[in-house]
């Protein structure tokens, strides 16, 4: 059947309806752009994900426009006060808490339709099942075809996550991969123990737990080698095994790989590049969705100013301090007695942890302050 051109292009179409490519669908709308989202799969999208928000995340959700005592009302969530490190056995332990405002963990398929409920509010156009099989120039920006239809555009947004076939296409998939590793997510029925992200550390990765609502926790494993159940993940951190003796896991377990990834360029003429798309930090910084929730304001200033150049700089600002903290973690990963030596550090000095811990989200005033400010950009939306 001959796909038929169509005679309208919205300003900007997106491909790829997750966090990324929702976020950036409703900065562009905020900016009076008309804009339209495809994607491969129907909504609610769901995705590994540890499922934590950081404050510096739930500020950026704010600048999207969101009223966040309104809005997350309507969906369970709950309150994330810091972060706390445990060893395997739970024997050596340190943790910190957020300065200002708390962070959140909200299921994946909530925010989902959270942030899809406000793109749609904006007037954001949303064509589901259809997946990308090609993108031709054209004197006005770009046709692209999927296995439904022929869609035109005059800026073009790849949010296609890790392997995405726009950054391909645009000739933007060049990139420097400095760690890659498997992550798998289970949620459990139980209580929430605490109101901080626990991260236990062993010699086999990570397992991180967010609080999720009043009665589930997530489970994310961070790992180099591929655990054949949740349960093999379970048995290399014993103390957290002890904990959840008496939860019941909660619907089916989901993977997904995590790189620490570095594109060369993610624009070139009216293409760009965002989310996992345009390059990630290891999962286990927790910063992924906060990183897009950014990128997605800088591009739509970018796209509303139509000077892309301005994106690639502020991308590469917004990336920088996930980035070293990314590298500082997954050193800790390959190094055990370096983490002993880091975590003993943090019992001891738990004003350390602190330290990085206000590095990490963007939080200005602390004794660090000229370091912080030189590492983080301007979260001010
Ligand atoms: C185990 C794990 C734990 C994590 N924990 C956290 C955490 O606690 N906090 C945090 O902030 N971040 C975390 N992250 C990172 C975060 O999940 C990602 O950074 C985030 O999902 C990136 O979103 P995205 O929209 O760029 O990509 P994705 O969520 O991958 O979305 C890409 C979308 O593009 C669509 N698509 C792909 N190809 C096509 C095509 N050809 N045509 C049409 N559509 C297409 C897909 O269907 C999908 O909907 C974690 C990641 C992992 C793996």
């Amino acid at each position: 059947m001959p796909f038929h051109t169509p005679t309208t292009q919205p300003d900007v179409l997106i491909v790829g309806a997750g966090p990324a490519g929702l976020a950036a669908a409703i900065a562009s709308a905020n900016k009076g752009l008309h804009v339209e989202v495809i994607d491969a799969m129907q909504p609610p999208i769901d995705k590994a994900c540890g499922e934590g928000l950081m404050p510096d995340a739930m500020r950026s959700l704010a600048g999207l426009g969101f009223n966040l005592n309104r809005d997350l009302r309507k969906v369970e969530s709950h309150l994330l006060r810091g972060i706390r490190f445990h060893n395997e056995q739970a024997a050596t332990s340190a943790e910190a808490t957020f300065p200002a405002s708390p962070g959140r963990g909200i299921r994946r398929i909530a925010l989902h339709q959270l942030l899809l409920d406000r793109a749609l509010a904006l007037g954001v156009r949303f064509h589901w099942e259809n997946s990308v099989q090609g993108i031709e120039p054209t004197t006005t920006g770009h046709l692209l075809r999927t296995n439904r239809q022929t869609l035109r555009a005059r800026y073009l947004i790849g949010a296609d996550g890790h392997h995405s076939r726009i950054a391909t296409w645009a000739g933007l998939a060049k990139a420097t991969i400095y760690s890659r590793r498997i992550g798998l997510r289970q949620h459990y029925s139980i209580a929430p123990w605490t109101n901080f992200v626990e991260v236990y550390w062993s010699n086999h990765g990570q397992a991180y737990v967010t609080p999720t609502s009043a009665n589930e926790i997530c489970v994310a494993f961070v790992s180099n080698k591929k655990f054949p159940t949740v349960n093999h993940a379970l048995a290399h951190f014993p103390a957290l095994q002890r904990q959840l003796a008496s939860a019941t896991p909660s619907g089916a377990p989901r993977g997904s790989i995590t790189l620490d990834r570095s594109l060369h360029r993610i624009t070139s003429n009216t293409i760009a590049l965002i989310g996992d798309a345009s390059g990630s930090v290891d999962a286990i910084t927790g910063s992924g969705l906060g990183l897009c929730f950014r990128q997605a304001v800088a591009l739509a200033n970018s796209l509303n100013t139509e000077d892309l150049a301005l994106y690639q700089r502020a991308h590469r600002t917004i990336q920088r301090p996930a980035r070293i903290m990314s590298h500082g973690l997954l050193l800790l990963d390959s190094f055990p007695h370096l983490r002993t030596l880091t975590l003993s550090s943090f019992q001891r000095h738990p004003i350390l942890l602190e330290y990085l811990l206000h590095l990490h989200i963007g939080h200005r005033h602390c004794p660090f302050g000229v370091l912080t400010n030189a590492l983080q950009p301007d979260y001010t939306c």
